[in-house]
């Protein structure tokens, strides 16, 4: 649907008063009030409808200006030259983009003036701190200011003179008359957290991020509390007067930006020491890719690259906009959290009835996936939300796998929006939902309703019991819809001619599943019990019960007449036995528990050997079942045979090329064309420590 142009014009307005609350909470007052990543996407969103209905720029618009105002308490200092920030890039399509942009106006207006238009590509680190600019005169640091409005910033020399990574005098014999340096100060992570542990400890507010801790910092008046809190200086910019001769024999005045790097660090800067000259875009990616997953193993923050055309001569002719350079961009990492447009809530059934509600939204990256679902949890969550239809909700992926609903920007709601709620009936059969007394979670409760039995099955061939490969979840949906299956019993009923009618199945692997069913009659008492699904209970709950008990009829027993004799079994406590109680005085489950048993199920001990192994190995969880996942590059901790034994143990399988169904790469030191596929494909990258959190 096209959006007309009332509606643009209040969704800019939302934006602009939005974006100018959130510029004042993070320069003026170094407490943001969201995360960068959503304030970028909603600064892009404005930035799209200014430039398709240029009549709505307004003067006021963050657009128009750059980073904060002087601040009280400081003198503020007009730059000899504006110190710009940079444009962004939030992926290699747009950095490629950029790089088509340049190379053309580099073609068009540049190429009668150059000999050769070769693009060199200088790719650094982006510092996530804050831009400085450094006045020496005659090689005398006098003047150091913050970047401001980029064209006035705050005089904070006092409070510089404290890094001591930034010399007070150069290194040069015959120092210009005055030489401006930028570069970037930022606190160092292991000083940030020191920081913050201290602030909590006297009750004081926490910094965000050690960008505003940073920040924070060089706005303080006393510069004892500076020089106290470790601030660290990377230089990356010099200008020097045109007409200056360097008399240093050593030192070669630079005409580029590689040569300034060099440069800078003869004369004293600390300099970051990962930039790289790249010859070609393909180059400038596999920087980015590399950085991407090392970036974490760094001691300070970064949250891109920066990638610079290599040559002052065209820098010089690409000249800037008013915010930016044309010459430069910064290409920012993936976020982990990100605002998105909700377009409507389903409403899942599981094994035991709960609801989930699952919001659906406009498709967001999040760290290198494409998601359009997430998961609310439960109706709790929903009323807490306090959804509306249309809302802008911000999305991440806990722990870089499962995504889920955080919150919701209520300032960005519609006017016409309606209240999101649960419904009062199951989307599947619908009877009507419950919602028992003090509990988060509302049910359905029809025992014949087809999503709780397919949740019932799936959970029934599940690794961790009966373990039937051959079973997945579109197989187990076929079966429903034709009526094959209405129990877990009905599936030792299955006929060969009804499993070869399904969706790809031919004789032989209709013969597999019939096999794999009946291997599965030998699985263990404790796998037998837990595989019922018996609400509460889990593994280990399982186990406890499976060994405390011969069978299922003793359990049954012994819970109805004294069920203090299961409370008191390690980990077992009222609500469980509560719920196993609740589970065996529904006739439906003793049927279950009956032709489970004419099957040939033991639901008890046996003198089967396979109950030893299952011991030891009841008590583990297969976190990564069902997971596909390639190994790349060395790893530093195991060989790559023991992490493939460790996934397979956690219920992974690992295969040696990258493909659509892969969910993640392992990449180790020195990974190839895997990982570039990985990219390419939006397939999830991970390191030996993302694993070892997996697991
Ligand atoms: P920026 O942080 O996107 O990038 C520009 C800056 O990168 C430069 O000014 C420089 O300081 C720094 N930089 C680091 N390493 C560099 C290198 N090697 N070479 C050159 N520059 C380097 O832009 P910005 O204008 O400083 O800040 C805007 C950003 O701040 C936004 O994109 C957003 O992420 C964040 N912000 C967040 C909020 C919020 O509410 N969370 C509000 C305002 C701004």
């Amino acid at each position: 649907m096209k959006s007309n142009f009332n509606d643009l014009s209040k969704r800019a307005k939302e934006l602009r008063e939005l974006l100018n609350q959130a510029n004042h909470s993070y320069y003026v007052l170094d407490s943001p009030n969201m995360e960068d990543a959503i304030y970028d996407q909603l600064y892009r969103e404005l930035i799209n409808i200014e430039y398709n209905n240029p009549s709505l720029i307004t003067s006021d618009s963050p657009s128009q200006r750059l980073g904060g105002k002087a601040s009280k308490g400081f003198q503020s200092i007009t730059h000899n030259i504006p110190l710009l920030s940079l444009d962004n890039a939030f992926n290699l399509q747009e950095l490629k983009a950029w790089h088509e942009r340049t190379t053309k106006l580099i073609s068009q207006e540049i190429k009668y003036q150059l000999n050769s238009h070769k693009l060199e590509l200088t790719c650094e680190l982006k510092i996530d701190g804050n831009a400085i600019a450094l006045t020496y005169e005659k090689g005398i640091l006098t003047k150091a200011a913050t970047r401001g409005d980029g064209k006035e910033g705050d005089n904070i020399t006092s409070n510089v003179r404290t890094i001591s990574t930034i010399p007070l005098s150069l290194g040069l014999k015959n120092p210009p008359p005055i030489l401006e340096i930028r570069g970037e100060a930022f606190m160092p992570n292991k000083t940030f957290e020191r920081i913050n542990i201290h602030r909590k400890n006297i009750g004081e507010m926490l910094f965000a991020n050690p960008r505003n801790a940073c920040a924070g910092t060089l706005r303080q008046l006393d510069p004892k509390i500076v020089a106290s809190r470790n601030l660290d200086f990377f230089a990356y910019s010099i200008h020097i007067p045109e007409d200056w001769e360097l008399l240093n024999l050593n030192l070669k005045k630079p005409i580029a930006q590689s040569d300034a790097l060099k440069f800078l660090k003869d004369i004293g800067f600390k300099v970051n020491p990962n930039s790289q000259l790249k010859s070609n875009l393909e180059d400038a990616n596999s920087f980015y890719k590399y950085w991407e997953i090392k970036k974490n193993n760094l001691p300070y923050a970064t949250d891109g690259i920066v990638v610079k055309v290599d040559s002052f001569t065209i820098q010089n002719l690409l000249g800037s906009t008013n915010k930016a350079p044309r010459w430069a961009i910064a290409v920012k990492y993936p976020a982990e959290e990100k605002p998105t447009k909700l377009k409507r809530l389903v409403f899942q059934i599981g094994r035991t009835g709960a609801v989930t509600p699952v919001a659906e939204f406009e498709p967001v990256l999040l760290a290198g996936t494409s998601v359009n679902r997430a998961t609310l949890h439960n109706a709790k969550r929903l009323n807490t939300l306090n959804l509306h239809s249309e809302d802008t909700i911000i999305v991440r992926k806990a722990g870089e796998i499962i995504p889920e609903v955080i919150n919701v920007i209520a300032e960005l709601r519609v006017s016409n929006a309606t209240l999101v709620q649960l419904p009062k009936n199951c989307p599947e059969c619908n009877s009507e939902l419950i919602q028992e007394a003090n509990e988060a979670v509302t049910k359905c409760v029809n025992k014949n309703c087809p999503a709780i039995l397919k949740g019932l099955l799936l959970h029934w061939v599940s690794k961790a019991s009966m373990n039937i490969d051959g079973l997945g979840e579109k197989i187990i949906s076929q079966l429903i819809n034709k009526g094959y299956v209405k129990s877990i019993s009905d599936l030792y009923k299955l006929e060969i001619n009804s499993i070869s009618s399904l969706e790809r199945f031919g004789n032989k692997s209709a013969n597999n599943l019939l096999f794999e069913l009946q291997e599965s009659i030998k699985q263990p008492w404790q796998k037998q019990l837990y595989g019922l699904g018996i609400p509460l209970v889990g593994e280990a709950n399982a186990k406890s019960l499976a060994k405390a008990f011969n069978s299922i009829e003793d359990l049954s027993e012994i819970i109805s007449k004294s069920p203090k004799v299961v409370t008191n079994i390690y980990g077992i406590g009222n609500e469980i036995t509560d719920s196993i109680i609740h589970w065996f005085s529904d006739p439906q489950n003793i049927l279950l528990i009956k032709e489970l048993k004419a099957i040939g199920f033991s639901l008890g001990k046996t003198s089967n050997s396979n109950e030893k192994e299952s011991e030891d190995n009841i008590n583990k969880s297969y976190p990564l079942e069902g997971k596909v996942i390639v190994l790349t590059g060395s790893l530093n901790s195991m060989t790559r045979n023991e992490a493939k034994q460790i996934i397979e143990d956690a219920g992974g399988k690992v295969t040696s090329s990258i493909s659509k169904n892969t969910d993640y790469l392992i990449a180790g030191e020195n990974s190839g064309s895997k990982l570039q596929k990985a990219h390419v494909l939006g397939i999830t990258i991970i390191n030996e420590k993302d694993l070892q959190l997996l697991l």
